[in-house]
């Protein structure tokens, strides 16, 4: 069926036609693709035309789509039953594979999405310190609970919105929502009200406004102030963990969060998400302690098989490799940008990267902002019918997978060349 066809029918019984708002192509316009299918680098839409995929399901698929031995492992496992509401030996198996990777991760408790793991981390914060308040960054997305809905980044950034209605004013009083990247401000507010605080929420490396990593010291403050305030240090580590490293940001700067959030690549692919961290910090959920949690589907069958044959196989992989690809990207785009003489920012962090149609530095949500939406509209329209599917909003991170190739990296260079002429 045509791609307007399928959207017209899909709005008329689906809100916007879409389970998720940031794929309904709100902010560029024209029908979101349905896709039909997908291997390696590529995704197949429903009329049969083929993309390079820099989305990868928003993070998951650093694999690439339909990796062999993920498609095995979920094949295996679903002729076994797909859930039975039971503890399973492939649960120990994906916590044991947590705590190897996460130097701050001695306990995990799965869950079903990254937005599971971010309220459940900040009602055990809030449930062992007693206090209320949390602190979070504008721009950066945590998923859809209510305390965390306030000035969010992702689809609540790109609408535009605030907050959202239906977020009790009560609660969203308790979330404060100060500059990424502002130390200050942090050292300022839990000087002011440190006693009430019960967690600073952080992404270590901001994905959701695009990307934008933490500056010399921002993370360290977090950890500091906490520790002196008595309030917990949470990373969601939802899109860096096992992205930029195998063991996250963490790994890579050895500071330890109180409390570690997880999804997107643990699942390889199927609805998961986690939260870890210190056995007396982790051992305060139900039901060793009084913080209530559950999930009918938590630590499901298939989603613990993918997630552990992806991270097994992602244990193999070189890490440097993929960043050295994505250099050579974003070193390919800024020159193309440059020779045209478009104003741009290319923030990247191993294999997450954004364009920002803007001169200054992008180190916030008020300097992503910058960025020239309308002209992101026009570029990504003009690659997106060369067959490069980026992600459909200027405040996102693009992702590439182990699947890309060398030769993907120049198709894509090719068609941005296009588009900027065309422009
Ligand atoms: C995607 C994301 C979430 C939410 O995860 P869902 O599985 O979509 O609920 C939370 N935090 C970050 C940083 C994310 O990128």
């Amino acid at each position: 069926m045509e791609m307007e066809n399928l959207f017209a029918e899909a709005q008329n019984i689906i809100p916007g036609g879409v389970n998720s708002p940031v794929r309904a192509f709100r902010s560029v316009g024209g029908s979101p693709r349905f896709i039909r299918e997908a291997a390696g680098a590529t995704v197949i839409d429903a009329e049969g035309r083929t993309y390079i995929d820099y989305v990868a399901s928003w993070g998951p698929m650093i694999l690439g789509h339909s990796h062999p031995e993920v498609v095995a492992a979920i094949r295996e496992a679903a002729g076994k039953g797909t859930s039975y509401g039971a503890p399973t030996e492939g649960e120990i198996a994906m916590a044991r594979r947590i705590v190897a990777a996460f130097p701050a991760v001695e306990m995990v408790r799965m869950v079903s999405s990254g937005t599971e793991a971010t309220m459940t981390a900040i009602r055990l914060a809030r449930g062992i310190t007693g206090r209320e308040k949390i602190i979070k960054f504008t721009g950066c997305y945590h998923g859809h609970a209510d305390s965390l809905l306030v000035k969010a980044g992702s689809g609540v950034a790109t609408l535009g919105i605030p907050g959202s209605p239906g977020v009790p004013r009560r609660l969203a009083e308790l979330t404060l929502s100060l500059p990424y990247n502002d130390a200050d401000a942090v050292r300022d507010a839990v000087g002011r009200f440190g006693d009430d605080l019960a967690c600073i929420i952080v992404e270590p490396v901001a994905g959701n406004m695009g990307v934008v990593p933490p500056q010399q010291g921002f993370l360290e403050t977090l950890r500091e102030v906490t520790r002196a305030s008595g309030s917990l240090l949470i990373f969601d580590e939802v899109i860096t963990g096992f992205r930029v490293a195998y063991g996250g940001w963490q790994t890579l700067t050895g500071i330890a969060p109180d409390l570690t959030c997880l999804g997107k690549i643990i699942g390889g692919g199927l609805p998961v998400g986690a939260l870890g961290g210190r056995r007396e910090v982790m051992e305060h959920l139900a039901p060793t302690g009084p913080v209530y949690q559950a999930g009918t589907l938590s630590g499901n069958p298939l989603a613990m098989a993918a997630g552990i044959a992806t991270l097994d196989v992602l244990k193999r992989q070189s890490y440097g490799q993929i960043d050295r690809l994505v250099q050579e990207l974003c070193t390919g785009y800024g020159e193309l940008f440059t020779r045209r003489g478009i104003p741009h920012r290319i923030n990247r962090v191993g294999s997450m990267f954004t364009l920002f149609f803007t001169a200054g530095e992008v180190t916030d949500f008020v300097s992503a902002s910058r960025s020239d939406t309308e002209l992101f509209a026009r570029f990504f329209q003009g690659m997106l019918s060369q067959g490069i599917y980026l992600a459909p909003a200027q405040f996102e991170a693009g992702f590439v997978s182990f699947a890309h190739t060398a030769r993907d990296i120049d198709r894509t260079l090719a068609a941005c060349a296009k588009a900027l002429a065309a422009l």
